[in-house]
Formats: structure tokens, C-alpha cells, sequence
């Protein structure tokens, strides 16, 4: 996303006029994702559907990011339509790819790039709030996972950068960060000059104007007291975790190659509780993993009933090369994984439907984001334990409020995913 946003500035400064529908554009710049075997499909689809526009107005089609990183060879000759691949590395040359200049300089095996804060973006989001990308690339190599192949080892931008894009986007009118890298964590380690995660979120929380930051993306094992206390205690950081667990069975994490233990992961959730009164928890699981038994299955089932996470995201083991799960034995039949998602999610939903309910009657700062979609007499907005884009909303009765503004609301009901309150 923060990629796209960092083409539409580049384009925009040079004077391109961004058109909202692909059917008036002469350049069209498709970025893609290629991390599983979902997200591939999504993409190659979006190329197809590009691809027609080339017998309209469209006289340039380029298509970005992790699918071209991986597979440019191929995608070059299925799609003779597309005149130029991007790789993860290459997003800050959109430009010298749009005039053509760069077609057969396709050095992109090892990307190095991360803009910085002079490099023009425009925020796609709603103009209150926006994602700050603290730094690329990762240095975890989990089994399963191919994205350190295609967006390059860990590269964090300092904390000066970081401080200065932030101020940009609250003068732009932002006031909620959404704070993202493929591990928060690992913030900073590769800069050498003792700056980590907590030194940067002190640093941001002096940015005035800014209302809320939310961590995305934290590995278990690597959140220090320092953190925890933080978290805790800074007003400006949102009370929520998103912290990815993939298994609780030991001998499924040694395979994945995480570096934590399930027990771990439990004093780690019980910790999280304890130290930050209040918090909402999101995480991640993958279910069908090489070798996966039912009964170890049923030990995750068992962990996500007793951990009662405010939301999960629940995957489909993906059988992606390049990856060392890839040539483990006992891979697991498709029928076999959707069974085992399918049953997980049904879980959830239960869990999730309940926690929502043991929140009713609570008063809690509302982010007011927008009119809502489902009436002109109700608003929504979310509250700290609410993502954007990816969890539930608050549907605010009330009359006019304004976007951007944090009300106090009253819970009053819990529906399947969403809450609807009163703002006091
Ligand atoms: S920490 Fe995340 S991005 Fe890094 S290898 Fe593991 S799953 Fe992939």
C-alpha cells in the first residue's frame, strides 16, 4: 500500500493527472502481492483484467511488486501485453519506468530500496489516518514464508526519517499511524546505533497533533519489558497487538522455524494481559502445515479457545517454492486444510461474538472516521481495539460529528463484527 502511495506521489510531482478508473488512463501501474497462493491468483487476475484496457486508451500497462520479484521470467512471456515488471526495490524509479527507460535493466534480484521522508506519497487512506512503513524487508527466514526472498533482508529507516514523514502526514491533517514493517520488532537492529521500537515511539509520541499509533506486526518473543511498559503507559499508543502466533503445537513452530516455544506464547499472551489492562489482541494462524496431525490440530483449536484473541486471521497452509517448508514430506491434501480453516473459523466467530459482547456497557475514546455506509443517520468510527480495513466498527448514533475526532462512546450492542454505541 505504502509502495502504491509512494508511486502516486512520484507520478503526481511530474505532473501525471491520477484518474480514478483505469478505463480513462493512458499509463496503468498495477501493484501486486504474491506471498501465498491466493494472493497470486488475485494478482494474475488483475493483470488479465488490465491487459483489455491495452486495446483502449491505456498505452503503457506496468505491473509492481512481489509478483514480478518472483516470477519476472514467466510473467515476460505470459504477458507480452505488460511493457515493464517492477521489482519490490524499484518502486522509487516508477518514473524512468513509465518513459520506458528502463525496460531491460532488470537488476532487481536483491532489493535495497526504502523511501525515505523526502520522497513525495500521497496517503490513499481517509485523510485523518495513514500507515508509516518503518522499515523492509526481513531477517526471520520462517519456514513457511517467502517474503524475505522477495522484499530482501531487514532495511529500517531512522528515527529522524520517521519523526519527519510523521509530521508531514499530521500536517496533512492525520492524526492515527498506523505503524508498519514485516516484523516491528526487528525495528532498527540493521541501523547499528542503538535505535529500536522504543526509542522511535518515544520519539514519535512528541509529534503534536498525532491522537493514536498502532502496532501491526509483532513477533512474540521480541516484545521487551521496555515495550510492554510503553505500550502501558503512552496514551498515544493504541492499547491493541497484533502479534502472529502461527501454531501453539512445538513441533509445528521447530518446523515453521519460529524461535518461540508454545509456552512461550502463552506467558507471552498471559504477560500482554496482565501489563496492558484492556488490550485487544489480534493474531495469525496457519493451519494444514506439512505434517500437521489432527490431534495437533486440535491442540491449536484448544489454544485459540482458552486465548480468546479479539480477532484471528486464519490460513490455508500455502505450498510455496523457494520456501524450506517446500520440500518437507507430508504435505496435506487441499480438502483437508480448508476443513481444518473452515472449523477454526467457525471458532472464532463464536469467540469473537463473545468478547464483542463482554465489551457492551463500556466506555471507550471513538476515532470518528465517516458517515456509514449503512445509513445517513449513523456514523462510524473505531475504537483502540479496531484496526482499520481489517476489524470491526462503531456505529455512532448521533447527528453531525466530525472526521478525525476522538468522542467519548458508550458500547451499547455487539453485532457479528461491529459494536453500535452512543457518543456521550
Ligand atoms: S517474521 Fe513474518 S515476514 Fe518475516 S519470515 Fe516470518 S512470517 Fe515472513
Amino acid at each position: 500500500m505504502v509502495d502504491a502511495e509512494v508511486m502516486l506521489g512520484l507520478t503526481s510531482r511530474e505532473n501525471f493527472q491520477i484518474v480514478s478508473t483505469p478505463d480513462s488512463a493512458s499509463v496503468i501501474v498495477l501493484n501486486t502481492c504474491s506471498f501465498i497462493e491466493a494472493s497470486k491468483r488475485e494478482s494474475i487476475e488483475a493483470i488479465l483484467s488490465m491487459a483489455e484496457y491495452k486495446k483502449g486508451n491505456c498505452e503503457r500497462l506496468i505491473v509492481t511488486g512481489c509478483l514480478p520479484q518472483r516470477y519476472k521470467a514467466d510473467l515476460k512471456v505470459s504477458f507480452p501485453e505488460v511493457d515493464a515488471f517492477v521489482g519490490t526495490g524499484q518502486y522509487g524509479q516508477i518514473l524512468e519506468f513509465i518513459a520506458g527507460k528502463r525496460e531491460e535493466d532488470f537488476g532487481f534480484t536483491h532489493p535495497k530500496y526504502i523511501h525515505s521522508e523526502h520522497t513525495p506519497r500521497i496517503n490513499s487512506q481517509p485523510s485523518h489516518r495513514a500507515y508509516l512503513k518503518l522499515s523492509e524487508g526481513c531477517i526471520k527466514n520462517c519456514a513457511f514464508c517467502i517474503i524475505p526472498k522477495i522484499r530482501g533482508t531487514l532495511r529500517s529507516r531512522t528515527i529522524e526519517s520517521l519523526v519527519a514523514e510523521a509530521k508531514q502526514l499530521v500536517t496533512g491533517g492525520v492524526v492515527e499511524l498506523n505503524l508498519i514493517a514485516q516484523d516491528l520488532t526487528d525495528y532498527g537492529r540493521d541501523l547499528r546505533n542503538g535505535s529500536d521500537l522504543v526509542a522511535l515511539l518515544k520519539a514519535l509520541a512528541q509529534v503534536d497533533g498525532l491522537t493514536w499509533m498502532r502496532l501491526l506486526y509483532v513477533y512474540p518473543d521480541e516484545m521487551s519489558d521496555d515495550l510492554l511498559d510503553l505500550i502501558a503507559t503512552e496514551p498515544k499508543i493504541c492499547k491493541y497487538i497484533d502479534m502472529p502466533v502461527q501454531h501453539i503445537n512445538d513441533r509445528m513452530l521447530h518446523l515453521m522455524n519460529r524461535k518461540v516455544s508454545g509456552e512461550q506464547i502463552r506467558e507471552r499472551i498471559q504477560t500482554l494481559r496482565k501489563r496492558i489492562p484492556g488490550v485487544s489482541i489480534r493474531s495469525t494462524v496457519i493451519v494444514g502445515y506439512p505434517g500437521e496431525t489432527e490431534e495437533e490440530f486440535n491442540q491449536l483449536c484448544g489454544f485459540i479457545e482458552e486465548s480468546r484473541f479479539d480477532h484471528l486471521g486464519v490460513f490455508a497452509y500455502s505450498h510455496e517454492e523457494g520456501t524450506a517448508s517446500f520440500a518437507l514430506p507430508d504435505q496435506l491434501d487441499e480438502k483437508t486444510k480448508e476443513r481444518r480453516r473452515n472449523h477454526l473459523m467457525r471458532l472464532q466467530q463464536q469467540i469473537s461474538q463473545q468478547v464483542l459482547k463482554s465489551r457492551v456497557g463500556q466506555m471507550v475514546p471513538v476515532l470518528v472516521e465517516d458517515v456509514s455506509e449503512e445509513s445517513e443517520f449513523l456514523w462510524k468510527g473505531r475504537h483502540q481495539g479496531q484496526a482499520p480495513d481489517i476489524d470491526g466498527i462503531v456505529l455512532l448514533r448521533s447527528g453531525q460529528l466530525e472526521r478525525g475526532k476522538i468522542q467519548s462512546v458508550m458500547l451499547e450492542q455487539a453485532m457479528e463484527y461491529d459494536y453500535i454505541g452512543r457518543v456521550l
